[in-house]
């Protein structure tokens, strides 16, 4: 299967913070892919800012540096790669400063796409918005794109859309969650909303539950006094974790459009119930050697900080009242794994007998490693012996099921920053949606630390604590297995 490359119009992308780790590792890199696969036309160009002093040669030096890094060998050609370096360009500028600015102006062109990432910290966002204003850069169809954290809570989030409202309309903000622009995230929608397969069964008179798992093998190490600050429930599941959980329990939207997909998800993030406390397990991981656990890299001896969390969540509406969602992530677990498992119910009788149990069906859907889907079914055993049961699965790795175009699928930031250009927000959260996010995720994370209780340890290189099992344990339901 070939895949078809969109172009886009020509424009000019400034990514503030050009010098930053997520520039180096993930935008840069990304955009040269997308050079690669012709989606850069011959007049658009990057336009690097940080505070570092640098030229534009040096900078094309670093970028060049984080390609030979971050690009496959087999992507790698000397003579693309010049020719993209051609299209950087470097301003150095300080967010709070006043130099630098006049400089960036002069780089844009007329009638190019404008676009302005802000790979910063969100301390910095009123004063990149307010500046490109004050110096005529931004114009009125301008798009500025906005990392996570978006916000620590409900006012800090309110107070950031209010900061980038002073100067954006809403139409031009895209708050990136790079769990949306993952193949198989988007292929959750392409399943439920281009087949007539499951939309019956997608309800809980079908569905039995649905886990979520998101689980990483890295620890806090260097990021520790940061992450201290965060945890796993607002680091992960206030959006990542609940981006996923609206595209599964999402009403089909009337048209594949940024809004009418956006109200969708944001109706089930006010159909969820407040969580019971019960139904919350922290944890937090202790090293399996010397300097290696949470509490030696928080930078704070008696954190309470939660490096894992698993939750119960209920959605109150007609298609999903009495069919739970289990949720956890955490660090330093077992396997780097990210799913999603429907699990449906039991057919109500089995007409072969007591003795041949059967497993449910369940729809698995994984973003990493190796995106793909996986639908367990019961079969007959082959061979003589009578009826007996087994359950075999309907694998479909992307990379295999789509041949060449498969093996390199897009990273979820080529994907977004293309959207960017094209003025599509479909797969970005709306600033209602992170506020309804934040407001159901404050009451849970308040009740805790009023209680001030410490999160149950864990072994690093586990399944999390072992209050995670039982929270499915005495549902009479089990986690699926973290592996990779
Ligand atoms: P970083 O490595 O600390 O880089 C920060 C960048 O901001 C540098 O380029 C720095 O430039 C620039 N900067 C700092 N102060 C500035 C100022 N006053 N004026 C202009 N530029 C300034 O951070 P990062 O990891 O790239 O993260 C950037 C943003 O993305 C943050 O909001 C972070 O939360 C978010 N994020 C990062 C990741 C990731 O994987 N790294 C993932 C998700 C979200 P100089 O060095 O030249 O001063």
């Amino acid at each position: 299967m070939v895949s078809r490359v969109i172009p886009v119009d020509p424009f000019d992308l400034v990514i503030f913070g050009a010098t930053g780790d997520l520039a180096r590792r993930k935008i840069l890199p990304g955009l040269y892919r997308r050079f690669l696969d012709g989606q850069m036309p011959p007049e658009a160009r990057v336009i690097g800012a940080a505070r570092s002093a640098m030229e534009t040669p040096a900078f094309r030096e670093e970028v060049r540096a984080a390609i030979d890094e971050f690009v496959a060998p087999a992507r790698q050609d000397a003579t693309r790669i010049a020719e993209f370096l051609d299209r950087l360009h470097y301003v150095p500028i300080d967010a709070k400063g006043d130099t630098g600015w006049p400089e960036l102006a002069a780089q844009m062109r007329p009638g190019h796409v404008q676009a302005f990432y802000f790979s910063v910290a969100p301390s910095l966002f009123g004063a990149l918005a307010e500046r490109l204003h004050r110096h005529g850069i931004a114009g009125s169809e301008a798009r500025i794109v906005v990392e996570k954290p978006f916000g620590r809570d409900l006012a800090t989030a309110q107070d950031l859309n209010r900061t980038l409202a002073a100067h954006f309309e809403e139409r031009q903000i895209y708050r990136i969650d790079h769990y949306l622009g993952k193949e198989t995230v988007q292929n959750l929608m392409a399943v439920r909303f281009a087949n007539i397969l499951f939309e019956p069964l997608w309800n809980a008179q079908f569905v039995d539950h649905v886990q979520i798992t998101v689980a990483e093998t890295v620890g806090v190490d260097g990021r520790g006094a940061y992450y201290d600050t965060s945890g796993a429930m607002r680091d992960m599941v206030q959006n990542h974790l609940m981006q996923l959980l609206c595209l599964i329990a999402m009403e089909p939207p009337y048209c594949f459009e940024p809004d009418a997909v956006r109200d969708e998800k944001l109706k089930v993030i006010r159909a969820l119930d407040p969580v019971d406390p019960g139904d919350i397990v922290r944890g937090q991981y202790r090293g399996t050697g010397p300097d290696d656990g949470y509490l030696d890299h928080a930078g704070n001896p008696d954190s309470r900080t939660e490096s894992y969390v698993a939750l119960k969540v209920h959605v109150s509406n007609w298609r999903w009242k009495g069919t739970p969602f289990y949720l956890r992530t955490g660090k330093r677990l077992r396997a780097r794994t990210s799913e999603i498992a429907v699990v449906f119910k039991e057919p109500p009788h089995s007409i072969f007998g007591e003795a041949e149990r059967w497993r449910e069906n369940v729809l698995a859907i994984r973003l990493q490693p190796n995106e793909g889907m996986n639908m367990t079914v019961m079969i007959k055993e082959p061979g003589p012996g009578g009826m007996r049961l087994t359950e075999v699965p309907l694998d479909m790795s992307f990379a295999e099921a789509l041949g060449e175009s498969g093996t390199d699928i897009p990273d979820a930031y080529e994907r977004l920053i293309m959207d960017v250009i094209r003025g599509n927000q479909t797969l970005f959260m709306r600033g209602d949606e992170v506020e309804a996010a934040w407001a159901w995720t404050d009451p849970v994370i308040a009740a805790w630390e009023s209680r001030g209780d410490r999160p149950k340890p864990y072994d690093a290189g586990s399944s999390g604590p072992e209050d995670a099992l039982m929270l499915l344990h005495r549902d009479g339901r089990r986690w699926r297995e973290i592996r990779a």
